[in-house]
């Protein structure tokens, strides 16, 4: 495919064929390239790749060409320039924040977001003397000004938030961002760019946890970067010295320089961050990827139509308090999702039984069809309860405090028929009276 030609297709076509053009008597499908090495016949040659003068492959921790053909795919699908695979959706956001954060560096980030990448905030990226602050989403424009400094070198959200199901207000999140001369990141795991592609929203990168919808069926562990291009590093130069100001543990190299706007992020993140932290996704999991990706666009509309009649159902049930869905017209970031995601959001719907701990306990048991797990965005339907899994360490005055009510569930909604999950739901709800 050419550029035009890339522009042009669908979402549907760059899932089905974006990233790989096979030639000539070459595999039909992404080959695994199942070597650590690569040879080359003289030391000139493979002296050009070290001094990226020359692209090609040399040594599967920095690049290997399995990974980087469903890199591209995902580039394609993000609408970005580049894009790069992480062994684990917690590599691609701490790779995304520390390809141009060092200690000193101050993030504004969401308090919306995952609990992995909040303690990554919190607790490891501090002790590594990167200063965070986090904000509430829905903060007005001057509060959230209030908190940038001088050493504010990125802001992070993530489009609808596991487990709370906030909405990010990108565009607001971008212009605030710009303004401060830094780039936004955002983690687009669970709307995937069938539902959201935040590049287009004015997101400068964009991260997922590929564990999730994007394999979609569970098997492997994977995360990935993309470069939306269209960040001007040189006209904040002094703000991104790891970009602007040679590299001298690479032969004094300006990646934005040398590889541009769209080019300088993800080539720094390679050469620099994946050459000493080496996080790279085995090209194995990165076959079973693109498997999960082949069908990404005809599995997330099902998700979606699943979680917005489950969501619907659980609304009408006296057993439920409260259900937390974004599609639901009552919800709080409805015009939110509606304008960021027309075709919905995801398939994960939390809500919260009136009869607590116990309820949710009774109900769990009942599930014939819902695993209990650590785990969402699966061809599986699977569920928790926070507050006997992931928070039971917390008592239940520490749980009201951390707004985790202690009969939440969180349903992720697979690709079974609606109606059987919806049986399952409904006799085990049953179960909690
Ligand atoms: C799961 C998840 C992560 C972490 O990804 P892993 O692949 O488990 O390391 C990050 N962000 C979001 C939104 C997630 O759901």
């Amino acid at each position: 495919m050419n550029d035009s030609e890339k522009k042009s297709y669908g979402s549907g076509t760059r899932c089905v064929q974006g990233g790989y053009h096979p030639k000539n008597g070459e595999p039909r499908q992404i080959p695994i390239i199942q070597s650590t090495t690569f040879q080359y016949a003289s030391s000139e040659e493979m002296g050009k790749l070290f001094d990226l003068e020359a692209s090609g492959y040399f040594y599967t921790r920095l690049q290997n060409p399995t990974n980087d053909f469903v890199a591209a795919k995902i580039a394609e699908l993000e609408g970005g320039t580049a894009a790069m695979l992480t062994s684990s959706g917690q590599a691609a956001n701490f790779f995304a924040l520390f390809n141009i954060c060092e200690a000193g560096s101050h993030v504004v980030a969401s308090s919306a977001i995952y609990g992995g990448t909040y303690n990554l905030l919190n607790v490891t990226m501090r002790k590594m003397g990167v200063e965070v602050s986090f904000v509430s989403p829905d903060a007005g424009e001057e509060e959230l000004q209030a908190a940038f400094r001088d050493n504010t070198r990125a802001v992070f959200g993530e489009t609808i938030s596991n487990p709370s199901l906030t909405v990010l207000d990108i565009e607001k999140f971008a212009r605030l961002a710009h303004a401060h001369g830094v780039p936004l990141i955002v983690d687009n795991t669970f709307p995937t760019p069938i539902n959201c592609q935040p590049l287009r929203w004015g997101a400068d990168i964009v991260t997922h946890s590929t564990t999730k919808y994007m394999d979609g069926h569970g098997v492997a562990v994977g995360g990935v970067i993309v470069d939306g291009g269209h960040f001007d590093w040189m006209a904040h130069a002094e703000k991104f010295p790891g970009l602007c100001k040679p590299d001298d543990s690479y032969h004094g190299i300006v990646y934005a320089e040398k590889f541009g706007m769209g080019g300088a992020f993800i080539t720094k993140a390679t050469t620099q961050l994946m050459r000493d932290l080496g996080s790279i996704q085995s090209p194995q999991n990165a076959f079973y990827l693109n498997l999960g990706l082949e069908s990404m666009h005809v599995r997330m509309p099902r998700h979606v139509e699943t979680a917005q009649a489950v969501a619907e159902f659980l609304s009408g049930r006296p057993e439920v308090s409260y259900v937390n869905y974004p599609g639901l017209p009552e919800n709080r970031y409805y015009d939110l999702a509606k304008k960021y995601m027309p075709h919905g959001g995801c398939g994960v719907v939390a809500f919260e039984l009136k009869g607590g701990k116990a309820a949710a306990e009774a109900f769990l048991k009942a599930l014939k069809l819902a695993a209990i797990e650590t785990h969402v965005a699966d061809a599986k339907t699977c569920c928790l309860n926070p507050a006997t899994s992931t928070h039971r360490q917390l008592t239940e005055a520490q749980l009201k405090e951390a707004g985790i009510p202690a009969g939440l569930i969180r349903m992720s909604c697979g690709l079974e028929d609606a109606e059987d999950l919806i049986a399952d739901f409904s006799q085990a709800l049953l179960a909690t009276h």
